[in-house]
């Protein structure tokens, strides 16, 4: 169906909700890149998300779930179809002894702020982690030895076909920046996690030094999407990119980041074709340099 015949009907079936059309998605992705998408849906209920979806399905238009735009590099083209996000009714936080539920659209920061105020241990590492509770478990978000994993004991998750089911530990299958939600197209819309009770003033300091390493380490004063690969069995990518002398090394205005090899920047301007025939040269270089072939931990979203 061309969008024209579309897109009217579809914000029809799901108004009031917040909508925009031929929004160019750079300004939502920590890379500040990325073209339009055909229309941009903000939901703020499950009920307009059940909607939603479910017309997209019935009228094979495609959608997908964009969080806080952290581990994502979307095409130049764009996205056709309807890119979702979670309004701030999925942002809420409530603690319960140790455990603490959030809505998917909540920053994992402010996930990892608010169990320290309630001298809740376990989210630490996540304190410095840019993306949102959703993104987080799908993408099992890790650093400093620990990941979602480790907290999470169960979600609420929307799927077409089962509705708003929950999901325990298992069912997600959380495993190294992978979930049970990659395959089966859930999304999150809350996640329970089980933290432990610890000393609030240990708890920031604990923060404090891992995000002091952080901006030690990390190009954090430029664009980019964390990461660009996923750590191959073994081996460390930045130490494997560096190996290959690709420290600096700059296609058009993205560039391996010279103070952390593993991350790509963008300096200023730089398109998803930049940063794309990067990273096909990291690949080539490193595995005949190393023997070892690095696979993108970002997600690459959008058509040509
Ligand atoms: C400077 C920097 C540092 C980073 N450091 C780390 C780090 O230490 N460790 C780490 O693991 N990652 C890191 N990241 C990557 C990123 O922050 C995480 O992967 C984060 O969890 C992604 O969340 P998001 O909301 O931005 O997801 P997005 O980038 O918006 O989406 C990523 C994927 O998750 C899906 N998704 C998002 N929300 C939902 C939902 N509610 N339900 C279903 N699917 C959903 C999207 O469809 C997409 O496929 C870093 C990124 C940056 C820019």
């Amino acid at each position: 169906m061309k969008r024209e015949d579309w897109r009217g009907p579809l914000i029809a079936a799901v108004a009031p909700y917040s909508y925009r059309y031929d929004q160019p998605l750079a300004r939502y992705t920590s890379f500040r890149i990325g073209g339009p998408a055909d229309l941009l849906v903000e939901v703020n209920t499950r009920e307009a998300l059940d909607r939603l979806i479910s017309y997209c399905e019935r009228e094979t238009i495609p959608w997908l779930l964009l969080g806080r735009g952290t581990n994502v590099l979307i095409k130049d083209a764009g996205i056709r179809g309807v890119v979702v996000q979670l309004g701030p009714d999925f942002n809420r936080i409530t603690v319960e002894g140790v455990n603490l539920r959030a809505g998917a659209g909540a920053p994992l920061a402010l996930v990892a702020e608010t169990a320290a105020r309630y001298g809740l241990s376990g989210l630490e590492f996540a304190s410095g982690i840019p993306g949102s509770l959703g993104g987080g478990v799908y993408m099992n978000a890790g650093a400093y030895g620990r990941e979602m994993k480790d907290v999470v004991a169960g979600a609420e998750v929307y799927h077409l076909d089962a509705g708003f089911t929950n999901l325990n530990r298992e069912g997600l299958a959380l495993g190294y920046r992978t979930s049970s939600l990659q395959q089966s197209r859930g999304i999150l819309i809350e996640a329970h996690l089980q933290l432990t009770n610890g000393d609030e003033a240990a708890i920031r300091a604990e923060m404090k030094a891992l995000n002091g390493q952080r901006r030690e380490k990390q190009p954090l004063e430029l664009p980019s999407a964390g990461s660009v690969f996923k750590r191959p069995a073994g081996a460390f990518a930045g130490r494997l990119i560096e190996e290959a002398g690709l420290k600096g090394k700059t296609v058009g205005r993205a560039q391996v980041s010279p103070k952390h090899a593993g991350f790509i920047v963008n300096l200023g301007g730089a398109t998803a074709g930049d940063v794309l025939a990067l990273i096909e040269e990291v690949q080539t270089e490193v595995e005949r340099c190393t023997g070892y072939r690095l696979e993108p931990e970002l997600r690459i979203l959008g058509g040509e």
